[in-house]
């Protein structure tokens, strides 16, 4: 990793703009990253560019949102280098996608066991956390972090582990919080923010989610029609949370969680205790990790959630 942050630094620094960018629909993970990935660039002497879909306001408290792309033509951006974080394949990138093909210097810095290594140079540590984690481990080699790189990486670690719960904290990601602690950062008011705090858009989706619901054996499930998600107001960001709550049911050890898109299409979601929901999402062009995975699925929501529950029962 050592000699490996040495080219990263020597690539980063020499570059003129930077290109940074991360998954549609981004959740805190992908925020954190992309935001200090950006304030560190800017430290070490690049100028960074953060091309990200709209984010939950709920991410707001970040810093670092000066470097967000505010124009309306990716076409005019001339990418030196590009980094892509948190984000599992090249098409998941959305509009930004045509941005990193034009780039001369490409860098896929991830934790997600579906990757495919789609960049020149791929930081993918399967095992980690969070892709905030992998990021820290990176910067920390040659920049000095400081407060506002250390919230928004601690919200990355926290969002994906749920507050350091989730089997993929290691003694490494506690040890990581706990030097991003040090910066002065208020690790309980982060935790609220990301994880607790909810606003009544919301929790009015929840009800709804919640009304839906249906049990097959072990699998808890349930959806929202487009039609739903528009009359509660929800967009997606807000919609995090409903499939984990329902693997909690007591005796329930995989949860789906499907909703319709704007555009005819159905976003999957799937949680598990016990079998590898990776593999039924990638049988839907999907990915993400053994026990959280996700796909889109080109159909309503009614044949998603058919489809998708008999995949669950084959497997
Ligand atoms: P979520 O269900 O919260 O959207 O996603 C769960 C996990 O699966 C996340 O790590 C996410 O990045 C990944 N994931 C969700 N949707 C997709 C998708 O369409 N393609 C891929 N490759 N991964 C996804
Ligand atoms: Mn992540």
């Amino acid at each position: 990793m050592e000699t490996f942050s040495t080219d990263i630094y020597k690539i980063w620094s020499e570059s003129k703009n930077i290109i940074i960018s991360t998954h549609t629909n981004p959740d805190g993970d992908a925020v954190g990253a992309v935001l200090a990935l950006a304030m560190t660039v800017k430290i070490i002497g690049a100028e960074p560019i953060i091309l990200i879909e709209n984010y939950s306001e709920k991410f707001d408290f970040i810093k670092g949102k000066e470097y967000i792309y505010d124009g309306d033509n990716y076409d005019e951006i001339k990418p030196d280098v590009f980094i892509a974080v948190d984000c599992g394949s090249k098409d998941r990138l959305g509009m930004a996608e045509a941005v990193f093909d034009r780039a001369n210097s490409t860098f896929n810095i991830d934790h997600h066991v579906s990757n495919d290594n789609f960049a020149q140079n791929n930081i993918v540590l399967g095992g980690d956390s969070s892709s905030c984690e992998v990021v820290y481990k990176i910067i920390k080699n040659f920049c000095i972090l400081n407060k506002d790189i250390a919230e928004a990486l601690y919200t990355g670690i926290v969002t994906d582990t749920f507050g350091f719960k989730y089997n993929s904290t290691s003694k490494k990601t506690m040890e990581i919080g706990g030097s991003l602690i040090e910066f002065g950062i208020n690790p309980s008011e982060v935790q609220d923010k990301v994880l607790y705090e909810h606003t009544t858009v919301e929790v009015e989706a929840f009800r709804r989610a919640l009304n839906n619901l249906k049990f097959d054996g072990d699998i808890a499930y349930t959806y929202l029609s487009y039609d739903e998600i528009k009359e509660c107001g929800v967009s997606n960001g807000d919609l995090d949370g409903i499939v984990e709550y329902i693997l909690n049911i007591k005796g329930m050890s995989i949860s789906v969680f499907v909703y319709g898109k704007k555009d005819g299409r159905t976003k999957i979601s799937l949680r598990s205790k016990k079998i590898d929901v990776n593999k039924i999402a990638s049988t839907f062009g999907g990915g993400g990790h053994l026990l959280a995975a996700g796909a889109i699925f080109d159909g309503s929501v009614e044949e998603a959630l058919n489809i998708v529950l008999n995949e669950i029962k084959k497997s």
